[in-house]
């Protein structure tokens, strides 16, 4: 077998020589199989993101090699490493990260458009996949009406749009409840078995270690093992976890019963706060808007939510709290990695859709005086891609653009929405003007 993936020597810190510098991965020196079914394990923060971000070129490292296919990443140009993005490497995540405006058919398609396919093309291919994913009746549906199970197999199939020959899950099970995670599992092995594709998965988890060939082990940003799992046996991080996990998932059904489809502030609130009166949860549902909108920070969302009820607070317990807490940072966290690789996606100008977008875009805010962040920047282009191509209708561009931007949407004011909205339409409707019939101008007014 032939290395598809070489690591030598890797280092990468965050904010180096900052105070507050972190070695996240340490002298990595690892070899990928082509056609193996690899885990990096090891307890939160120990850096298996960052080495699947490294992996996948989106992530800079300051030290080392990674080598796909023997060739080197860090010296591919900016385009070459976008197209090795696009059609190199398929990631899963655990959030989905699905575009919520988007129906199914068209989160899978997408890849493809960003390659320069046509969208008529790209849609028979994403029926395809979508076809293997036992999803076909879902295609004109929208991720939030999806359950989180049939979400997250549109986020593998998504994954394989572009036919990568590797597959990156990054803990692809962590929102499933477990007939779904068996799925998932079940699917990642068909597609290592059968298809030949090279998996590489992320966990902190052992049972979803069940059907992996090697494991690295990985603790405080190195690889302390190299695990070879004979076929047929089970890993032994496995079973030593077994039982701790079984009784860890069950004192935590709190985390797994929530639906990640419908994370907005009011079912969260009514989620985290069952058995609460409807003041408290009321009080707590506009605290978690405000923490979204990142109105207050995280010590102010924590005062707040333990503050007693008659002082303004929701008077919740210390140990509830922490509970809470961690949860909405989780999503907020969650949020923020979006927008990493959503920048990097934007950054890949070279791209032709990229290109056309931007112009659109400037276009679009010549006289707009407010500034937006990378991801509402993100989100507009998004708004016009769908536009442009017929995905959305001007409502839905209207109602993207006013969503509030910690919801996915733009976050514009209102007015701001509708003159940008109706400057996009500007655009789509002369367009229409040359196909339109004499008499069909006055239906439209
Ligand atoms: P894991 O995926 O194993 O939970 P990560 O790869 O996300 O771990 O993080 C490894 C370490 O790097 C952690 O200490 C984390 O806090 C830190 N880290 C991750 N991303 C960043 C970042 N963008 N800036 C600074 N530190 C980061
Ligand atoms: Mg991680």
């Amino acid at each position: 077998m032939s290395q598809i993936i070489k690591i030598e020597n890797l280092n990468l810190w965050y904010e180096k020589d900052k105070p507050i510098e972190v070695h996240a991965l340490k002298n990595i020196n690892i070899g990928i199989e082509r056609g193996d079914y690899v885990a990096f394990f090891g307890p939160s923060g120990c850096g298996k993101t960052t080495m699947l971000y490294s992996i996948s070129g989106i992530d800079r490292f300051q030290e080392g090699k990674v080598l796909i296919n023997a060739r080197d990443i860090s010296g591919l140009t900016n385009q070459e490493l976008a197209i090795f993005r696009q059609t190199g490497i398929g990631i899963v995540f655990q959030q989905f990260n699905l575009v919520p405006s988007l129906n199914v058919l068209k989160n899978v398609s997408l890849p493809m458009l960003f390659v320069g396919i046509t969208s008529d093309k790209a849609d028979i291919e994403a029926r395809k996949l979508l076809e293997r994913l036992d999803l076909t009746k879902y295609a004109e549906r929208y991720p939030y009406e999806l359950s989180g199970g049939q979400q997250q197999r549109v986020g593998i199939a998504r994954a394989l749009a572009n036919n990568p020959p590797i597959i990156i899950a990054d803990e692809p099970l962590g929102n499933l409840d477990s007939v779904n995670a068996k799925m998932v599992l079940e699917f990642l092995k068909e597609l290592n078995e059968k298809d030949g594709r090279t998996i590489i998965m992320v966990t902190h988890e052992a049972w979803s270690l069940r059907d992996v060939k090697t494991i690295f082990h990985m603790k405080d940003g190195e690889i302390i093992d190299e695990e070879k799992i004979e076929s047929g046996n089970i890993p032994s991080t496995l079973s030593k976890h077994l039982n701790e996990q079984i009784s860890s998932m069950s004192g935590d059904v709190d985390k797994k019963d929530i639906p990640p489809e419908r994370v907005t502030a009011r079912i969260l609130a009514n989620f985290l706060l069952r058995g609460y009166s409807m003041d408290e949860i009321i009080r707590f549902e506009s605290l978690v808007n405000d923490r979204f909108d990142n109105k207050i920070d995280k010590k102010e969302f924590i005062k707040v939510s333990s503050k007693s009820f008659k002082d303004g607070g929701v008077g919740l317990r210390k140990n509830k709290v922490e509970k809470v807490t961690d949860y909405i940072e989780g999503i907020i966290n969650k949020r923020k990695d979006v927008e990493r690789i959503y920048n990097f996606i934007n950054e890949s100008n070279e791209l032709p859709i990229r290109d056309e977008i931007n112009n659109i875009r400037d276009w679009l805010l010549e006289g707009y005086t407010g500034k937006l962040s990378n991801l509402q920047v993100l989100a507009l282009d998004q708004v016009i891609s769908d536009r442009t191509r017929g995905f959305i209708k001007s409502d839905k561009v209207v109602e993207t653009l006013d969503l509030s931007n910690s919801k996915f949407g733009v976050g514009l004011s209102f007015r701001a929405a509708h003159l940008i909205s109706e400057k996009l339409e500007l655009i789509l409707n002369d367009d229409k003007e040359e196909v339109v019939n004499n008499d069909e101008p006055l239906k439209k007014l």
